[in-house]
Formats: structure tokens, sequence, C-alpha cells
């Protein structure tokens, strides 16, 4: 092993911890800030496709997190009548990448993560938040500052890239939660209702539970506003298919959140002295990429595997970004154009979200810059 590092990583979200996990695996002394308690970070589930789940082999972990998911077969895409307009065979790209997909509750990943790191020296600071002042003197007293800290106000990107700000796409995502009685929802097939400029993705985790996301055109807004709330989305969802009605039946209230959504352009440069930004805080994308935790997963994977590579720090940032720039530029562009087929007033057609790419494309594009052998 190289000589210990001294490394400070703000934001236990997936970048945070599995990065924290890795490179405390490998002897450096690392810190971890975040400024929520532990575990209690908002969110409703994620799917973790092929690329995650090779990354969470090679972490150890993917049977503590297969067994808490679901491992959907089919991703079928519906329109507001219930006509199929695609269906994506989820099994078959699982053989044809060599790793499984799976559904997964947030909590129960971040409980996953967090339960690895006790396992570690990782000195944990919760409730602990990082503002421009801590992060000069963490700066100062550390070899190495990981941005970890997400897409929205990440003090550590102002540091990197004081001009690049979250751009909202325009669209608000109401995620929940529904727990319901067996036989109501396939268990293996992921259903997203697209059209009219709407839509409502279902995705199951377990024969009884699912997480979900209804998502809209709207100016951003507040959190607060009533239109957001479970008697006006059972109205405006009054007339799509029955999934679409039980998954509002039968929701946990409490698991409802509106998220009004933001990505980032693609920042020019992901590092200033010592501080490299990685997952969202890098290269946030829409939920429509399907990709953010899994590319804060590979970031966290391949940053450990350069740092066990290198004792130069200097050299380790660039490389870090040349090996991850242009794959999670393709998925924020990828985000982008999927939400503007499902979202554009244009949309009206049957055929929105319907993105034309063969099994094949969709693995190469997933599991490149991933040495599978
Ligand atoms: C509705 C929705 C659905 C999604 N579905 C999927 C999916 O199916 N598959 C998928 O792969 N991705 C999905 N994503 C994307 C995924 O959730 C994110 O890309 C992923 O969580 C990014 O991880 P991260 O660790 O970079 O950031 P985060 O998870 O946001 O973690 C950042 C952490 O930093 C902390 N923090 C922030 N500022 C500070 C500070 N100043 N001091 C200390 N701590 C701080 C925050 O509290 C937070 O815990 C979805 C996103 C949304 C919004």
């Amino acid at each position: 092993m190289h000589h210990p590092k001294h490394i400070a990583i703000i934001g236990a979200g997936v970048a945070g911890l599995a990065f924290a996990l890795l490179a405390s695996r490998q002897g450096h002394n690392v810190q971890l800030f975040e400024h929520k308690p532990l575990g209690k970070q908002m969110g409703a589930g994620v799917t973790l496709w092929p690329n995650a789940t090779f990354v969470l082999a090679k972490m150890g972990l993917l049977a503590a997190v297969r067994a808490r998911s679901g491992e959907p077969e089919w991703m079928r895409r519906l329109s507001p009548d219930n006509s199929e307009m695609t269906a994506l065979p989820i099994a078959q790209l699982d053989e044809l990448s060599g790793y499984p997909s799976l559904t997964i509750l947030r909590k129960d990943l971040m409980t996953v993560l967090i339960d690895a790191c006790k396992n570690t020296d990782i000195l944990f600071h919760d409730n602990y938040h990082i503002d421009e002042h801590k992060l000069a003197d963490l700066r100062q007293n550390n070899d190495l500052v990981i941005g970890a800290d997400g897409r929205m106000q990440s003090v550590a990107r102002h540091y990197v890239a004081p001009d690049a700000k979250p751009v909202y796409q325009g669209f608000v995502n109401i995620i929940g939660i529904s727990h319901y009685p067996k036989g109501t929802l396939c268990p293996t097939a992921i259903l997203d209702f697209c059209g009219n400029g709407q839509r409502f993705g279902i995705v199951p985790v377990s024969d009884t539970m699912a997480y979900w996301a209804a998502a809209w055109q709207t100016p951003n807004g507040s959190s607060d506003d009533p239109a957001y709330q479970l008697p006006q989305l059972k109205t405006r969802f009054a007339t799509w298919p029955i999934p679409v009605q039980q998954m509002l039946n039968f929701v946990t209230p409490s698991s409802m959140r509106p998220i009004f959504v933001h990505d980032l352009d693609p920042l020019s440069c992901w590092h200033r002295d010592n501080v490299l930004l990685i997952g969202d805080a890098a290269h946030a994308s829409l939920p429509t990429s399907g990709q953010g935790a899994c590319q804060a997963l590979e970031d966290a994977w391949l940053l450990a595997k350069h740092l066990s590579e290198t004792q130069d720090t200097q050299n380790l940032l660039p490389q870090f970004q040349l090996a991850r720039q242009s794959k999670t530029g393709q998925i924020q562009q990828s985000g982008r154009v999927l939400a503007s087929t499902i979202f554009s007033p244009a949309s009206a057609n049957t055929q929105a979200g319907v993105v034309k790419q063969s099994l094949q494309d969709i693995v190469n594009v997933w599991m490149s810059g991933l040495p599978i052998n």
C-alpha cells in the first residue's frame, strides 16, 4: 500500500459512502462529513442497473443489496390508455452484461453502505454542515477533499466551478412508496406510463411494495403547493390505468415528496487544488437517465482504483476526470433527450418516451469503462 493519505469527504450519499468505504479499506485516513443525520437522506427508491451491481460486486456488497432488492425482468412502457409502446427485456440485458438489475428502497441501499462503513476506521461527523470556511480548513489539513455533496447546493462545486448552477429542467417528480396486498402488481415488471406530457413510473421492489414517481411539466415551485398533494394527484391521473390508481390508493402518505428536477450542464473541470467533485456534485443527470446513483457508484470505485495506482494527487484528479467525463456527459445528455420527448408540449403523441436503442447498445454504454475481466 502507498503512504496513507488524509482524505475528507463532504456528503454521505451514495458517492460519499461508497468512496469512504473503499478508501478506508485501502488504509487511508478518512473523515466523512454529512449535514443531515446519517442515513436520513430523502428519496424513495433507485434502480441499480448492471454497471452499478458490477461495482457492488467488486465492493463485496452485492449479496447484501440483492437480499433487500427486487429483480425486474421487464420494463414496459405504456400509454395512458394502457397500450404497450415498448418492452425492455431486462433479464436479457442482465445476461448480456453479466450482472443483475436490482430495484431497492433508497433507505435500504444506504443501510447496506453505512453498515459496511461501520466495520472500518472512517471517522463520521453527521449533523455537520461544511461551509466555505470549513472547506478551507479541510483543504489545509487533508491531502484530498472529495466533494460528494450532491446536485443542488454543493459547497465543493462552488469552490471548483463557482459559475456552475443546477439547471431546472421544467418538470416536477412526485415520489412515493406504496404497500399493497400480494397479487396487486407483477413484482418483476417495471411499468412506465407515458403520454400527454405526463409520466407515472412504477417500480416493484417486492411482491407487496413498489416505489413510484409521477411527473409533468410545471414552473419551479414550492413543495407546500397543494397541486403536489395526494388528492390533486388522484384527480390528475384519474383516468390512467389501474396500476396507477392502486399506487395512489395504497401509498404511505409520509413517503410522498415533490422534487423540482434540476440537472447540471457538463462541467469543464471537476477539480481545483486538492478538491475533487464526484457523483451528482460533478455530473448530476435527470432521473430520466436512470443512472445517477449508478454513476455515483462507478465514480467511487474508479476513483479508489486510481488512488490505489498512484501516489501523486496532482495527477490523480485530472486522470479521474478524464476517465469519467465522457461517459457521465453522455448520460446527462441522454436524460435530457428522454425528458424532452416525454415532457415537451409536442409530446402528446403515442411514442412519448420511446428510445430506439438495441440491447447491446445499452449494455455497451452502461458497461463502458468498467474492466469486466
Ligand atoms: C426522483 C429521482 C429518481 C431517481 N432514480 C434513480 C434510479 O432509479 N437509478 C439511479 O441510478 N439514480 C436515480 N436517481 C439519481 C440518484 O438519486 C442520484 O444521482 C444519487 O443519489 C447521487 O448520489 P450522490 O452521493 O452524488 O449525491 P446525494 O445522494 O445527493 O448525496 C449528497 C449528500 O451530501 C450531503 N451534503 C450536501 N451539502 C453538504 C454540506 N455542505 N455539508 C455536509 N453534507 C452535505 C447531503 O445531505 C447528501 O447526503 C434518481 C433521482 C431522483 C431525483
